[in-house]
């Protein structure tokens, strides 16, 4: 997204800012050689020079610039260079006299000046009087061809420097961007989304990149133009690679294939990798390769568009906020390198609108952030709803509603515990009867009065475990009464509630009731079989009745006693039936 920007800015030429700067003089004309020119050469070449501000770039070592003293007649004495910021090897300039003679002045990088005001430097000038015909300046090696387009001489010698005023606005606007830091990381902390994160980065490059393009950091770090050019250089890699890693990882799931990603993901990669690299200066590459720089950023350029069509055309809500937050810097991108193709000037207020521009990608692409985690949220919640609701299906019979099988047996251990130990299973007489008589659906009326009849209640759990059969889990006192009551009341419920039918419906029992500690050693089918078992007695001894049985844990003999006690983990193995039976109709 700032690739258009720094494009502009190092191809452009003249269109920089600093045409406003107060008692900015322009260069005549300009002119590239090998190293080894010496200005008296260059002079009398007239060939050599170009005079207007076009063809910026050469491949030749040395730039030079020629200002003519006619720019500065009534403006006053011109009395530093201002420049943008980059690397080179050397700086050089001449003050020429009416006779022809020189008085030159040489400077190494870590001689000149930044300033705190946009990403410039500025150099002391020799001499200058009314004898001064021309200052001529040399740049050995430039890594941007900006240094030379983009100097002025100035009669100011405050200029390049921000007003106090603009300098405290923009501490505000980079302040700022704290906001949406500390928000993201709240956010982070709620829903762990990685594009949360690749967002604080962002505004932290963001951060960095307003503060070194800006020259505040000056104001606060003694640093040469060298460690500036790559701090800005840097900052800017990082920035257009990290939004292109944010927007990879932060539009929702079906606005862009897995292969847009990829390509998203590469292209940020080698963004940060090319340009990060060239703008580190490192020793194997010279200045001549600097114009990867800016072809490294053009797949991110190229790519980050297309993927935003891409989402757009898909109807993605969040690639939208993107949408907003990018087109200010998009916009003046876009005239910042049409003003530099020499179309028009414009004040130089449009390039602190950059700043402006920034804030608001921060703050529209936070709405953005905030938006998605919204509706995050909201897919979390559902689907937390629907799996609640599938695991209520799961575990109700859909005709009773009541609790099924598979609602109780994994959780059986627990409730042992919780003291439910008395198990009771219960089963309709001569229900096929109903059916035949009656038909299903009374059949079901039948089975649902049976449901309402059993009430279950906090220490009285119901379930049916399929057809006619119920069970009863009880704890709490006199559990093997409560248990019986309801079976005997069903009769009178059920003839009440499906009225018409010839007889009564009784139900028959099998009831097994022990320790808790009995229950909790025996596994749900061991009790089932048992209980299963005491009913078949029950149907047999002429059903409408209950058979039921305690469980008693089996500590007999005192022999056995201390090698029981030894393994007291295995209780299962001592649960057992004392056969203390009781039967009741
Ligand atoms: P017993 O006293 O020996 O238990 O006799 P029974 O007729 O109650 O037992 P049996 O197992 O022979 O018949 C159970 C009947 O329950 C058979 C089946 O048609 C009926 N049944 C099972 N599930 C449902 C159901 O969901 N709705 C209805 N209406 N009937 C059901
Ligand atoms: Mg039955
Ligand atoms: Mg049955």
């Amino acid at each position: 997204m700032l690739v258009a920007l720094s494009c502009a800015g190092a191809y452009a030429g003249p269109a920089h800012a600093q045409e406003d700067l107060p008692g900015a003089i322009k260069p005549a004309c300009h002119a590239f050689s090998p190293i080894d020119t010496t200005y008296e050469e260059l002079a009398a070449d007239h060939a050599a020079w170009t005079c207007n501000s076009t063809h910026w770039k050469d491949p030749q070592p040395a730039g030079w610039l020629r200002f003519d003293a006619n720019e500065w007649r009534g403006k006053g004495l011109p009395v530093m260079l201002v420049t943008r910021v980059t690397k080179f090897d050397r700086l050089s300039i001449f003050a020429v006299r009416h006779d022809g003679t020189t008085q030159a002045l040489g400077l190494s990088p870590d001689e000149v000046t930044p300033r705190a005001g946009r990403a410039v430097f500025s150099a002391p000038l020799p001499p200058v009087n009314n004898d001064t015909v021309a200052v001529v300046v040399r740049v050995e090696r430039p890594w941007n061809a900006a240094v030379l387009s983009d100097a002025r001489l100035s009669t100011d010698p405050a200029a390049g420097d921000w007003p106090v005023t603009g300098l405290v606005m923009l501490g505000i606007l980079a302040g700022m961007l704290f906001a949406p830091l500390i928000f993201d990381l709240a956010l982070y902390a709620v829903l762990r989304q990685r594009f949360v994160l690749w967002h604080a980065t962002l505004v932290m490059a963001m951060m960095g990149y307003v503060i070194s393009f800006t020259g505040l950091i000056v104001l606060f770090a003694d640093l040469d133009v060298v460690t500036l050019a790559k701090i800005n250089g840097f900052t800017l890699a990082l920035m257009v690679a990290l939004a292109g890693f944010f927007l990879a990882d932060f539009v929702e799931e079906d606005a862009l294939t897995l292969r847009m990603r990829k390509a998203l993901r590469l292209a940020s990669l080698i963004a940060l990798l090319v340009p990060g690299v060239v703008t580190l200066h490192p020793p194997f590459l010279d200045y001549r390769w600097h114009q990867l720089y800016f072809l490294g950023f053009l797949p991110a350029l190229a790519i980050y568009i297309v993927a935003m069509v891409e989402a757009l055309r898909r109807d993605s809500r969040a690639v939208k906020f993107i949408f907003a937050a990018w087109s200010p810097i998009l916009l003046l991108g876009g005239e910042r390198i049409v003003r530099g193709l020499g179309f028009y000037g414009a004040p130089s207020l449009i390039d602190e609108l950059l700043y402006v521009a920034l804030v608001l990608e921060v703050v529209i692409s936070a709405m953005g952030v905030a938006d998605r985690m919204m509706s995050l949220r909201e897919q979390r919640d559902n689907a937390r709803t629907r799996a609640q609701v599938l695991e209520t299906l799961a575990e109700h019979d859909p005709l009773t509603g009541l609790l099924n099988r598979r609602a109780i047996e994994p959780r059986f251990p627990e409730l042992c515990e919780e003291g439910f130990s008395t198990y009771a299973l219960l089963d309709l007489d001569h229900f096929k009867a109903i059916n035949d008589r009656y038909g299903h659906a009374v059949g079901d009326e039948v089975l649902r009065a049976v449901a309402r009849g059993l009430s279950p209640d906090e220490d009285t759990l119901v379930m049916r475990l399929g057809g006619e059969e119920f069970l009863i889990l009880l704890r709490g006192p006199h559990a093997r009464a409560r248990a019986e009551q309801r079976r005997q009341m069903l009769p009178r419920h059920i003839a009440q509630e499906v009225p018409g039918l010839d007889r009564l419906v009784t139900a028959s029992m099998g009831l097994v009731e022990g320790p808790p500690a009995a229950m909790g050693a025996s596994s749900f089918k061991e009790l089932y079989s048992r209980a299963d078992k005491l009913l078949y007695e029950a149907k047999q001894a002429g059903r409408n009745r209950t058979i039921g049985e305690k469980l008693t844990l089996f500590t007999a003999h005192d022999k056995e006693r201390r090698s029981t006690e030894r393994r007291k983990q295995d209780r299962r193995s001592s649960a057992r039936a004392k056969p203390g039976r009781s039967e009741s109709a």
